[in-house]
């Protein structure tokens, strides 16, 4: 006879490379090690063009093998919305419209022959959840962050709508917020929505917290090595459902890097000297002021070290974040419109030709970070790059811009030991190139430099517990089998009935 189905999982993730690329690799390795299949959905808005990043995710996604397969839901109107609609408002939009599209789907899988085995949302996606309910499948929630922002969220929602009183961080008297793990998290690092209610992220926050309450479990991007207080996470996780770690899921090298930026970075890197250079990026949204960015060239160019600089669009009017707001730039600045570069103080290209390199807006990162040639990473800790470094065994500076970067950075800097802490010492929050060169001496530095060698140290020991966790019994590798090991057995119980 032919052998049974595979119970089929659908994983459900809201747009953003950040989101869909460790996802697409969580369902990748559902599929090929764990005995289920997979459909990996996406959501369409009618008015956004075509996301590139997505589509070369999804088809590697589907090349990898018979049993996954990819569907991007019908296009939903968001026409209606204000024009100055916020991005987070945007997305929840999109998502809560679409959900009668994703309920079709899912009642469609459900009556064919492969049984559902559960359902798989991204942590923004989480109104989805009573869907699982209403099919009697379990519901998962994948959370693309630590656990220590994880633990975060949770004890905000608490603190939000405890019975005694309700509150909110900044009504706690301490200055400093202790988490599991001997995480303690000073008021300037707890990250967007949680420094004031005010924010207008906070109640989206809440509200997702919320509704995590009615998952069955999280799969966290993380691994046990790196946060050893989540590996028994049931008790710390209080009001959540139980945590599982599951990562580092870190998109494959070559998968879809853009072929032009990707020859001139490896190019350059293959004439440099092995562990000589250092890496500068803040992920695909982070932008410094124009002085700040002065200082960093300042810094790099003072350090005397070899650089491979990302340099993006600066930050040009106050903001609420440190994104770059394009609109506000092409109005005063249409010569320099498109052109990080040419923001970069007089001079500098030309005194640090032959050791540096400045690249405009992207790099091929996974492949920069995995060359011979890459020692160190000055980074702004999204968890996306941090997994990237930590994989590749390249120590970081940490440099946090926005959302829960200053909780990563906290985390890598003060508890695991893989980066060094940049802080601004200034009043106006400038981080000095003294400061700068200071760290990138500290990091790329010699064996006397003490700081820096333990940061070198714990940087390769954390890249060999990575690659552990994720080989057949690793506890990555271990805990994922274990999840799915249920849901298979919940599917199994359901035909008998
Ligand atoms: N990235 C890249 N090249 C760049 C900047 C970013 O490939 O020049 C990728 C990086 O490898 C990571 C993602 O974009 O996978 C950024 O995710 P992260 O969570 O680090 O930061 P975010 O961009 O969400 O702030």
């Amino acid at each position: 006879p032919p052998p049974p189905p595979r119970p089929h999982v659908v994983l459900v993730a809201s747009p953003g490379a950040g989101h869909l690329i460790p996802m697409a690799e969580l369902a990748r390795r559902l599929v090929a090690h764990h005995g289920v299949a997979a459909t990996f959905v996406t959501f369409t808005d009618a008015s956004a063009a075509p996301d590139a990043t997505n589509s070369t995710v999804l088809s590697s996604l589907t090349a990898s093998g018979e049993a996954i397969s990819t569907v991007a839901l019908p296009a939903v109107s968001l026409d209606d919305l204000p024009s100055d609609a916020r991005i987070e408002t945007i997305l929840l939009e999109l998502i809560s419209r679409s959900i009668p599209h994703l309920r079709s789907l899912l009642l469609s899988i459900s009556s064919s022959t492969t049984p559902l085995a559960a359902l798989v949302p991204d942590f923004f996606c989480s109104m989805v959840l009573p869907l699982a309910a209403e099919l009697g499948v379990p519901g998962y929630i994948f959370f693309p962050a630590c656990s220590t922002t994880l633990a975060l969220m949770r004890s905000a929602v608490e603190l939000n709508d405890g019975a005694a009183s309700s509150g909110e961080y900044r009504d706690l008297p301490d200055d400093v917020l202790h988490l599991p793990g001997g995480v303690t998290l000073r008021r300037e690092d707890y990250g967007d929505g949680f420094k004031s209610s005010k924010e207008p992220v906070y109640a989206h926050l809440i509200e997702a917290g919320r509704r995590y309450r009615a998952a069955d479990g999280f799969l966290v991007n993380s691994f046990a090595e790196i946060e050893p207080a989540y590996r028994y996470n049931v008790v710390e996780h209080g009001t959540f459902p139980p945590a599982y770690l599951v990562g580092p899921l870190i998109r494959a090298p070559n998968s879809n890097e853009d072929a032009t930026s990707s020859s001139t970075c490896i190019e350059w890197l293959d004439r440099q000297p092995e562990g000589s250079v250092v890496y500068v990026s803040f992920g695909s949204a982070g932008a410094l002021s124009v002085e700040q960015t002065a200082e960093l060239a300042a810094g790099l160019e003072d350090s005397g070290h070899r650089f491979l600089w990302v340099v993006r669009m600066p930050k040009l009017l106050e903001q609420d974040n440190n994104t770059f707001d394009k609109e506000e730039s092409a109005h005063k600045n249409d010569d320099k419109e498109d052109d990080p570069l040419a923001w970069l103080p007089e001079g500098f290209l030309e005194r640090t030709s032959g050791r540096g390199l400045a690249v405009s807006s992207w790099a091929p990162q996974v492949l920069v970070l995995s060359h011979r040639a890459t020692a160190a990473f000055v980074s702004h800790c999204g968890w996306n790059s941090t997994l990237e470094g930590v994989t590749a065994g390249v120590p970081m500076v940490a440099w946090p811009l926005y959302a829960e970067q200053g909780v990563n950075a906290t985390v890598l800097s003060e508890n695991v030991g893989v980066a060094l802490r940049l802080r601004a010492a200034r009043d106006d929050g400038v981080v000095a190139w003294e400061e700068i060169a200071a760290a990138v001496r500290e990091i790329m530095g010699g064996e006397e430099e003490e700081k820096g060698r333990d940061v070198r140290r714990r940087a390769e020991e954390l890249r060999q517990a990575a690659a552990r966790a994720c080989k057949p019994g690793g506890s990555s590798w271990q805990v994922l089998e274990e999840v799915a090991d249920t849901w298979k057995e919940a599917a199994a119980a359901r035909r008998r009935c």
